[in-house]
């Protein structure tokens, strides 16, 4: 079941990567696996997967100690809370949801000095719901001028999460102020490479507005469990 899961969903990666003429291979795939097993993780990554994407930061440190003899690249997605960020930066190699200038610095002093700067995509709000997490269009470039200054982090891309809509034309029109802005940046940030776009319900959109990383859970491990 996954290994079919796996097999059509990278089948339909480069099926869209053609369809909206984008460079073979240029679209990732972020296996998100939060509310998922450990059993789950192994299996996927027995099945060619390398990078998983969690969303809760105790949850999250179980299944990475867990699986500390898999050469896997850990991405941390969710919502990050100020007493969390030692435990983020000690752990994760990315982590995409820095959204304000206290967490960023915080994960910078904490990132352990035997490890790689860690990977930071800027979580930027797109839609306007209050819940939603990410930093506002108009306050994003001087963050990841932040982010770009401190030695511990290294600034690689944005992240977005989307208010939830069905048609194909709607979910681009969301993402295309994003993919601009994403280029105008990328002139003057060398090191920023990925566009974090696209889940299960809208990854077509997200790859048609040059997303480099679809972040997939449900498509590929089924529907979550409410707890692991
Ligand atoms: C849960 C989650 C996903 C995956 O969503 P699916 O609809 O299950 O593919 C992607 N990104 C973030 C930030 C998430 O929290």
């Amino acid at each position: 079941m996954l290994q079919k899961n796996i097999e059509s969903l990278l089948e339909q990666l480069r099926k869209y990567e053609q369809r909206y003429r984008r460079k073979e291979f240029s679209v990732s795939l972020l296996a998100v696996s939060k509310r998922q097993s450990i059993h789950c993780i192994q299996n996927a990554f027995e099945n060619g997967l390398t990078h998983f994407g969690e969303s809760y930061a105790s949850e999250a440190i179980e299944k990475i100690d867990g699986l500390r003899d898999y050469p896997i690249t850990w991405h941390f997605i969710g919502p990050i809370q100020a007493n969390k960020t030692r435990l983020l930066a000690e752990n994760f190699d990315w982590i995409q949801s820095v959204d304000r200038e206290k967490i960023a610095h915080r994960l910078n002093d904490q990132r352990p000095i035997e490890k790689k700067p860690i990977n930071i995509c800027v979580q930027v709000k797109i839609s306007d719901e209050s819940n939603k997490a990410g930093i506002s269009m108009s306050q994003l470039h001087p963050l990841c001028v932040l982010v770009d200054s401190l030695p511990r982090l290294r600034l690689r891309g944005l992240m977005a999460i989307p208010a939830p809509k069905t048609d194909l034309r709607a979910q681009q029109s969301v993402y295309k102020p994003l993919k601009e802005t994403f280029n105008q940046l990328k002139s003057e940030f060398l090191t920023l490479d990925t566009l974090s776009i696209g889940m299960s319900a809208d990854f077509e959109a997200a790859i048609a507005q040059n997303s480099t990383l679809v972040r997939i859970g449900t498509s590929l491990f089924g529907k979550r469990s409410e707890s692991v």
